[in-house]
């Protein structure tokens, strides 16, 4: 038998409404600070990737899905959508607009990881993009607008962690410290981060091996080498966080996995687990539109998986409203009057009313249990004898009673009655 490949999964009806509900609930949150919606392609040339997140960071090493199209270029799914929305920006000239640029998006991303709970191979990401300003009030308004969507879901004991690592001016400074301090620990190193030292040091504070972990603790911080001007900005962006009554922790081991972050990083934790299980995390971009072929624009932005999320708000007992289900069942006794049950539930849709029809020859008994398993509020029953003088028998399923309506007038009655309904 065929199973869903390792580290994905399908998402059954029964799932559906927690998705609904977060994706509202985003779109909500866009709409409310006045993001719009794009929709980028679901793979990428590789080396927009390649060149954005970096030789040396694990996305671009082991995970992402690559292959040569049929005519031999090499193409990459989705690892993450940021440098996508920038190659968007770019190409669309959306430099040329007002700016910044605010974009939200939902999208389908895909690393090769070693699947476990919360880490999978096919992910869905919420994400938000404003490009084009270096305000720090555009990093107070990503990460507020970040924390304003997990409260509007209801998550509770989070908790925003923040860190500055600097640009292009302070940072080799702050790498180059980072290496003398790490060289001294050489051989306590794990194997992955013997490789960091080397290649990327900045990813060396990421390990979340307990003895690197340990290392990393009293490693040199970035916020003791940031420029005046990385200074500044990272002192501003607290006072607005403060402003806006958000709680953030500092965390000077803040890195996070992609390369292109400048100054500001900030991840979102639920309280009961360790960096594993981040529910959404962001930060500046400044040299990122600039590195993929654009004009300099400094850029920040935010990226949340929903996976995580449904699964923090099932751990946390938060309930979603149930979907909507159809409102009327049609059965039927006998040929003819399967003909006008179709007939009907046609009529029905047409009227905005929701409809779903028996199927086969199953006995009134059957359809009837049918009718009460699909939750539906009320059932038409065509009958032959009833099919003789036009009428046809409509069933409350709440109250349980029913009465003879004539054909003609069915629509007009359900209407009437489903916009009494709460
Ligand atoms: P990242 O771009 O790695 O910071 O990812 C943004 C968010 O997506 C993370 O904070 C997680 O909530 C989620 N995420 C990242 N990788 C995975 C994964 N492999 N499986 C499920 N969710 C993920």
């Amino acid at each position: 038998m065929y199973k869903s490949p390792r580290g994905t999964s399908d998402i059954l009806p029964k799932e559906q409404a927690y998705w609904r509900y977060v994706e509202e609930k985003a779109a909500a949150i866009c709409q409310l600070f006045g993001y719009q919606r794009i929709d980028t392609p679901a793979f990428e040339e590789t080396s927009v990737f390649a060149r954005s997140i970096g030789q040396g960071t694990d996305v671009v090493d082991k995970e992402m899905y690559t292959f040569n199209d049929h005519s031999g270029t090499s193409m990459t799914l989705l690892p993450e959508g940021t440098a996508p929305v920038c190659r968007a920006y770019i190409e669309h000239g959306m430099y040329n607009q007002q700016q910044p640029v605010r974009l939200f998006y939902f999208a389908s991303i895909f690393r090769y990881e070693k699947p476990q709970s919360g880490r999978y191979r096919q992910h869905r990401q919420f994400g938000f993009e404003a490009m084009g300003d270096a305000d720090p009030a555009l990093d107070a308004e990503v990460i507020g607008m970040s924390w304003q969507f997990y409260s509007s879901i209801g998550l509770r004991d989070l908790h925003l962690q923040l860190n500055s690592i600097g640009c292009r001016l302070c940072r080799p400074s702050y790498v180059e410290s980072l290496k003398q301090y790490y060289s001294e620990y050489r051989d306590d190193l794990c194997t992955d981060c013997k490789t960091r030292l080397k290649r990327n040091p900045l990813r060396l504070l990421d390990c979340k091996k307990p003895s690197c972990l340990e290392i990393a603790r009293s490693a040199p911080r970035s916020t003791d080498h940031l420029c005046a001007s990385c200074s500044e900005h990272f002192n501003l962006l607290q006072k607005y966080l403060d402003i806006l009554e958000i709680p953030f922790e500092l965390n000077h081991c803040l890195v996070r996995g992609l390369d292109y972050y400048t100054r500001t990083v900030f991840e979102i934790q639920p309280e009961e687990e360790g960096m594993q299980s981040a529910l959404g995390g962001g930060g500046r971009y400044d040299n990122l539109i600039e590195e993929l072929g654009g004009k300099p624009a400094p850029a920040v932005g935010f990226a949340a998986g929903m996976e995580r999320i449904i699964m923090n708000m099932k751990r946390q007992s938060i309930a979603v409203p149930p979907l909507p289900e159809p409102k009327v069942y049609v059965a039927y006794t006998g040929e003819q009057a399967r003909a006008e049950a179709v007939r009907l539930a046609t009529l029905l849709r047409g009227f905005g009313i929701s409809a779903t029809t028996a199927m086969g020859h199953r006995s009134l008994k059957a359809q009837m249990k049918q009718a009460n398993t699909s939750h539906v509020s009320y059932t038409l029953i065509v009958g032959e004898d009833e099919l003789r003088k036009s009428t046809v028998v409509l069933r409350d399923m709440v109250r349980g009673e029913q009465l003879e309506i004539s054909l003609g007038e069915v629509a007009t009655h359900l209407q009437r009655l489903t916009w009494e309904e709460p």
